[in-house]
C-alpha cells in the first residue's frame, strides 16, 4: 500500500488528512506527521475560542500576497462552499454572523477539533505526535522523512501543511519554510501579519486600556496605503484593536506612519463648526469640558497636548482661531510614526511564503518536485481578520487531499 505524509496537523493538514482518506478508498495509508504531542493545537485558540472558520464573502480583496495576480486563480478553486460542505459532511452545524463571518453554529473551537479527530479516527488516518520533522531526502521512489529525533518515515506522496511562524507555542515555527526550500521552492520575504503596531507615540501610553471608534489610515512616504474603520484599543506599546490588525498586514519594509481619525462620519469644515459652536456656548467652561460627550475624556486632553493647547484649566472662550484650528486637524488626522510591530509570537499569521507561482492552483502540486504538495499558511498569501485564513487552510488542503489522494 502507499504512504501519504502530511506535515503538519493543522487546519491544512487535518482537512488534507480527511480528503485525501476518502479519495483513496483504502487504497493509501494516510499519515500526518506532527511536532506537538496532539494535532490542532492552534485551532482551539482561533477566533478567541469560537473558531472563525470561513467567511461568506471569499475574493481577492481580502487577501494579500507578494504575488497578487496569482491570488485570483487560486481563490477561483475554493468558494465558501468548499469549506462549509466538508465541515457538513463531518456533521458541524455552521452559523454565518456579522461581515460574513462564519463559526460553528455552537460557537466552539473545540467541537470543530473534535469533529475533525473523529473524522481521522473513522477514516484510519494515522498520527505520529513529537514526530518534528528535521530533514526531507528526495528518494527515487518517494521521500524519506527523518525526526529531530531519528526516527524516519517514508512517504510516496508528501504534503507539507507545516504552517508559518507565527504564534509558534501553538505549533508552526518556520520549519516548513526550510523544508520547502530543501525540496526546490523559493521563499517570499516573510514578515508577522495581524500583529499589534508599536507606535513611537508617549500620548498613546498615557492612554493605555482606552478604546476608541476610529478610521485608522496607513500612510507610507505620504501616501496613504490603506484604511480600517472600528475599536482601536491603546496600549503601552501602540495599538492594538482589529483596524491595527489589518493594517499590520501592509507592514513590510519602509517609513510608516498612521493617523487616526476620531470623527470619520464628518468632514473636518463640519467638525470645525461644531467646535466653533460649542465655544460661543461654553466659552466660559473650562478646556477639560470643551469636548464632552464627543469622546473619551483622556483621549481629548491627550489629543490637546498634543498640540500644545494647555492648560486645561483655561476658559474655551480663549482658544484662538489657529488652536481651533490645530484641534480640528488633529482630531481629524492624529498622526504617529510606526515603530514596527510585536513579531511573530504575537501575530496570528505570516506574511509571504512559497510562492503561489510554484504551486498549481488546482492541486496544490509543486511546480519543482514531483509528488510534492503544499498547503495552508506555508504559501505566500495572508488573509485580513474575519475568517479568511482558516478558509485559506482549509480550502487549499481539502484541494491538495482531493489530488493527493486520486493513486
Ligand atoms: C491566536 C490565533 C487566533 C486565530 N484565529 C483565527 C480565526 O478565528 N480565523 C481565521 O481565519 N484564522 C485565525 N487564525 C489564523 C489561523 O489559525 C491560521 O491561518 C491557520 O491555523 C493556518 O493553518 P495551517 O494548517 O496552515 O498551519 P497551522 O495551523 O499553524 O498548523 C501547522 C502544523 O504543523 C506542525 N508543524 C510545523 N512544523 C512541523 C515540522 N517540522 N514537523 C512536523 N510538524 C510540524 C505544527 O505543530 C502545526 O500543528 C488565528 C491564529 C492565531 C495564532
Amino acid at each position: 500500500m502507499k504512504n501519504i505524509v502530511i506535515v503538519g496537523g493543522g487546519a491544512a493538514g487535518l482537512a488534507a488528512a480527511i480528503t485525501a482518506a476518502r479519495a483513496a478508498g483504502g487504497a493509501a495509508q494516510i499519515i500526518i506527521a506532527e511536532r506537538l504531542e496532539r494535532v490542532g493545537k492552534k485551532l482551539l485558540a482561533t477566533g478567541n475560542g469560537r473558531c472563525n472558520l470561513s467567511n461568506a464573502r471569499i475574493a481577492p480583496q481580502f487577501y494579500l500576497s507578494q504575488e497578487q495576480k496569482y491570488l485570483e486563480g487560486f481563490l477561483a478553486q475554493m468558494p465558501t462552499k468548499i469549506v462549509t460542505d466538508f465541515f457538513a459532511d463531518l456533521g458541524l452545524l455552521c452559523a454565518e454572523r456579522e461581515q460574513g463571518r462564519i463559526y460553528p453554529k455552537c460557537n466552539q473551537a473545540s467541537m470543530v477539533l473534535d469533529l475533525l479527530l473523529a473524522s481521522l479516527r473513522r477514516n484510519n488516518i494515522q498520527v505520529c505526535g513529537d514526530f518534528a520533522v528535521d530533514k526531507i531526502s528526495r528518494r527515487r521512489d518517494g521521500f524519506l522523512l527523518t525526526a529531530q529525533d531519528g526516527r524516519t518515515l517514508k512517504a510516496d506522496r508528501l504534503l507539507l501543511a507545516a504552517g508559518g511562524k507565527a504564534s509558534s507555542a501553538l505549533g508552526a515555527d518556520g520549519s516548513g519554510f526550510l523544508l520547502a526550500q530543501s525540496l526546490g521552492h523559493s521563499i517570499t520575504p516573510l514578515y508577522p501579519a495581524l500583529v499589534p503596531i508599536k507606535t513611537a507615540n508617549n500620548y498613546f501610553k498615557a492612554l493605555k486600556g482606552i478604546r476608541a471608534e476610529v478610521c485608522l489610515h496607513l500612510i507610507c512616504e505620504g501616501r496613504e496605503l490603506a484604511a480600517e474603520s472600528g475599536e482601536v484599543l491603546f496600549t503601552d506599546y501602540g495599538l492594538s484593536g482589529i483596524p491595527a490588525l489589518q493594517l499590520s498586514c501592509y507592514l513590510q519594509k519602509g517609513r510608516y506612519q498612521l493617523s487616526l481619525d476620531f470623527f470619520p462620519e464628518i468632514s473636518k469644515a463640519a467638525l470645525t463648526d461644531l467646535l466653533n459652536q460649542r465655544m460661543a456656548e461654553w466659552g466660559a467652561e473650562p478646556l477639560e469640558n470643551f469636548l464632552l460627550g464627543t469622546l473619551a475624556k483622556k483621549i481629548g486632553y491627550m489629543v490637546m497636548k498634543s498640540q500644545d493647547i494647555a492648560p486645561l484649566s483655561r476658559p474655551v472662550g480663549s482658544l484662538s482661531e489657529q488652536e481651533l484650528a490645530r484641534l480640528a486637524g488633529a482630531l481629524k488626522d492624529w498622526r504617529t510614526p510606526v515603530d514596527g510591530t510585536l513579531g511573530f509570537e504575537q501575530a496570528q499569521v505570516t506574511a509571504g511564503g512559497v510562492p503561489l507561482s510554484e504551486v498549481n492552483a488546482h492541486t496544490m502540486q509543486s511546480e519543482c518536485c514531483p509528488d510534492l504538495y503544499l498547503c495552508g499558511e506555508l504559501l505566500d498569501a495572508v488573509g485580513f481578520c474575519g475568517g479568511y485564513n482558516l478558509h485559506w487552510a482549509f480550502a487549499t488542503g481539502i484541494l491538495a487531499g482531493q489530488a493527493i489522494g486520486k493513486l
